[in-house]
C-alpha cells in the first residue's frame, strides 16, 4: 500500500489475508516513520540457541515516538473525516499516548484535550513538566486533571463523555479517543505493523517463532496477535501485562477482535502473563537496575513502565522455563516510552556512579584554535 507523504491522508487498503475483517477503515494518515529496524538484540543471558531480535518502534518518531503513533494513524484519520476541530483523550498523568495524541492533534492542526489522571494531593497543583508533560504543555495542549479515585469512580469513558458534552455546549466539534487508542480501529495500527514485519522478515530471510510485547491497554496484542495469526507469519505472541490482570485482557482483547468480525478467541492466540510487579508505572529497583544494565550492554533504553517491566519478567521466564524458548527466533517489540524515564530519575540517581572531576595538572600546555589539528 502508498502510504502517501509524511502527514497526507490516504485511502486504506488492507493486507490481502485481512480483507474479511469488518470494518476497514477507509483512511490513513501517514504519522509514523515507518517501516522500523529490527536488529539483533544480544542480551546477556539467553537459553541456549535463542535468537533475540527487536523491532524498534521506540523510533516512529521524536515527540510523536512510539506504539500509539500506529493507532493514531487510523484514529486521527477517523477524526478528520468526521470533521472534528479537537481531540480529548484520557490516560495517567505521564501517559505516551496522551502525549503523542497532543503531538498528532497539532500536527493536523486540531486542539487537544487531554484528562490525566494523578493522585488526590496533586490534582488541584499546577503538574509540572517532567517527562511527557513538558512535550504537552510546549505544544499547549489543555489538561484536566482528574484523581484516581475520581477516576475509578466514574471511569474513563464517562469522563470523555463529560469533557466532550462541554465543549459542545461551547460550540466545538470535539473527537473522543479512548485510553490507549485501544478500539477496534486502533488495533488496525498493529495488523499493520504485522504486514511490515512479514515484509521486513522475508526480506532478511528470518522466521520468528514468537512476538513479545508489553501490554497496557491491549490494543496492541489485538493487532498483533489477530495479524499475525492470519498473516503467513504464524508467530506466537507473548503479552507481558503492567496493569490489571491477564485475564482482564484476555476479555477486553476479545472484545476488540470481535469488533472486527474475526471470529478467533483471544485465547487461541495470545499468551498472556502478569508483568505488573509492584503496580502501574511503579518500580521496584531491580527492574530499574536491569533496564540500565541492558542499555550498558546493548545501547538499547527500555522505558520504565512498559517494555522495561516486559523484559524482566521475559528474561526470569527464559531461566525458569529454558524449554519454552531454546532454539527460539524471537520479535521483541520496543514499544517506545522514553520520556517516562523522566519519572524515574530519582529513583536511578543512586544506580549511576562512573562520574569524577577530570584531572588536569597546573603546568599542562594549552592548545588553542580550531583548524591545527588537521
Ligand atoms: C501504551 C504503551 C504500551 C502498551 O500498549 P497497549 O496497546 O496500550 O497495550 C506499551 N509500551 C508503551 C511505551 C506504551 O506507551
Amino acid at each position: 500500500m502508498d502510504r502517501g507523504l509524511f502527514l497526507s491522508k490516504v485511502p486504506y487498503s488492507p493486507p490481502s489475508w485481512a480483507t474479511h475483517l469488518d470494518p476497514i477503515p477507509c483512511d490513513i494518515y501517514s504519522l509514523g516513520q515507518v517501516p522500523t529496524p529490527i536488529h539483533k538484540w544480544n542480551l546477556p543471558g539467553l537459553p541456549k540457541n535463542t535468537e533475540l531480535w527487536i523491532k524498534r518502534d521506540d523510533l516512529t518518531g521524536m515527540q510523536l515516538s512510539g506504539n500509539k503513533v500506529r493507532k493514531l494513524e487510523f484514529l486521527m484519520a477517523d477524526a478528520v473525516a468526521k470533521g472534528a476541530d479537537c481531540v480529548i483523550t484520557i490516560g495517567g498523568i505521564q501517559s505516551n499516548h496522551c502525549r503523542a495524541t497532543a503531538v498528532a492533534a497539532k500536527y493536523l492542526n486540531l486542539d487537544c484535550f487531554l484528562i490525566l489522571r494523578t493522585s488526590k494531593v496533586l490534582v488541584d497543583k499546577d503538574p509540572g513538566l517532567t517527562g511527557n508533560l513538558l512535550v504537552e504543555r510546549l505544544i499547549g495542549a489543555n489538561v484536566e486533571l482528574v484523581s484516581k479515585e475520581e477516576y475509578a469512580k466514574i471511569g474513563s469513558v464517562a469522563l470523555g463523555n463529560l469533557l466532550k458534552e462541554r465543549l459542545i455546549s461551547k460550540g466545538r466539534r470535539p473527537y473522543v479517543i479512548p485510553v490507549g487508542g485501544s478500539n477496534s480501529l486502533g488495533t488496525w495500527g498493529y495488523i499493520e505493523a504485522i504486514r511490515e514485519i512479514e515484509q521486513q522478515s522475508q526480506q532478511m530471510g528470518l522466521c520468528f517463532d514468537d512476538i513479545v510485547v508489553a501490554c497496557g491497554s491491549g490494543g496492541s496484542i489485538a493487532g498483533l496477535s489477530l495479524g499475525s495469526w492470519l498473516s503467513t507469519l504464524k508467530a506466537k505472541v507473548h503479552a507481558f501485562s503492567v496493569c490489571d490482570d491477564p485475564n482482564y485482557f484476555y476479555d477486553y482483547t476479545q472484545g476488540l477482535i470481535d469488533g472486527l468480525q474475526s471470529g478467533l478467541s483471544s485465547r487461541d492466540v495470545i499468551d498472556i502473563q502478569d508483568a505488573k510487579g509492584l503496580g502501574y508505572a511503579m518500580n521496584t529497583t531491580e527492574e530499574l537496575q536491569f533496564i540500565k544494565e541492558i542499555a550498558e550492554a546493548t545501547g538499547v533504553i527500555l522505558d520504565p513502565v512498559y517494555s522495561g517491566k516486559a523484559a524482566y519478567v521475559l528474561l526470569k521466564d527464559m531461566k525458569q522455563n529454558p524449554a519454552k524458548w531454546e532454539g527460539k527466533k524471537i520479535l521483541f517489540i520496543h514499544t517506545g516510552g522514553l520520556l517516562g524515564m523522566y519519572d524515574k530519575v530519582e529513583q536511578l540517581q543512586s544506580l549511576m556512579g562512573k562520574w569524577q572531576k577530570l584531572v588536569v595538572e597546573e603546568s599542562f600546555p594549552r592548545i588553542d584554535g580550531i583548524g591545527k589539528m588537521f
